[in-house]
């Protein structure tokens, strides 16, 4: 592999012969010591991709790629707003993370359509019923679109301490929460509700702020949050194993063809 291709190491794009979803592109731990022993030997591959991406930074107001929606499963015209980091050069990068949108009906930005592409990946069918927590609601259109039993619920209550949803035991099939977890204490009773309401086998997927430097989480005051904001480090994995989760995986993932761009962009999923 030459450094010049090395970006694309884990594009490998595939659609399945069934027409369902392409392949996830991620790596996968299952601890900060697979992360670390991970970088040593593919650091350069993250640095030809940073350095990629700062080759796509402009003066346009819109950054536009076209591509392909794993989600919608067609061709897209990704665009972004271009407010993120300004280089030295006066050119400015987009926020992949959060501005990268498809260019299809619900307009679903980076780590919404990766969200919902994993969970395809991980059997997402028709007839089953994900739980949406806190969920938009374009996202929430776009999930009812790929299973129509979507229970979105608005967020957790707490009574004496704990966490609770308004859901029955064993009721979903999938948990979904976008960047909502962070903001949650206690985080423990919330991650065992979680591991409640989901059927044996059944799959949490969730994106958070993720400090993936640190081994420890770090919950902070602050006036924003009701608690506080936890920092979440990588003892999240075990915390979900502390609460019912048989395997807790943070998946590192990138696709230029699927517009996923940007450095460090995790995902989180667990099975019940
Ligand atoms: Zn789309």
């Amino acid at each position: 592999m030459t450094l010049q291709n090395a970006h694309r190491d884990t594009e490998q794009f595939r659609p399945s012969t069934l027409g369902l979803a392409p392949r996830f592109p991620a790596w996968r731990f299952r601890a900060k010591s697979e992360f670390d022993e991970f970088l040593k030997t593919r650091q350069p591959v993250l640095d030809s991709r940073h350095l990629h991406q700062l080759s796509l930074a402009t003066r346009e107001k819109t950054f536009e790629r076209p591509g392909t929606c794993a989600v919608c499963l067609c061709p897209t015209l990704f665009q972004a707003a271009v407010n993120g980091e300004i280089l030295s050069d006066g050119k400015r990068m987009p926020n992949w993370r959060e501005e990268l949108q498809c260019g299809c009906a619900r307009r679903l930005n980076n780590r919404q359509r990766a969200v919902l592409h994993l969970a395809q990946s991980c059997g997402l069918l028709g007839w089953m019923k994900p739980l949406l927590l806190g969920a938009p609601a374009d996202f929430t259109l776009a999930c009812r679109a790929l299973a129509p039993e979507i229970m979105p619920l608005r967020r957790f209550h707490f009574t004496g301490g704990t966490a609770h949803l308004a859901a029955a035991s064993a009721s979903c099939h999938f948990a979904i929460s976008q960047d909502e977890l962070q903001d949650i204490e206690p985080l423990q009773s919330a991650l065992t509700e979680l591991a409640r309401v989901l059927v044996p086998g059944g799959r949490l997927i969730f994106t958070v702020p993720f400090y993936f430097g640190q081994s420890a989480s770090v919950l902070t005051p602050g006036p924003a949050m009701r608690a506080g904001a936890h920092q979440l480090g990588w003892d999240i994995l075990r915390r979900l194993q502390d609460a019912g989760f048989s395997n807790a995986e943070a998946l590192l993932y990138w696709s230029e063809e699927l517009g996923y761009l940007g450095n460090m962009n995790f995902l989180f999923l667990a099975v019940r």
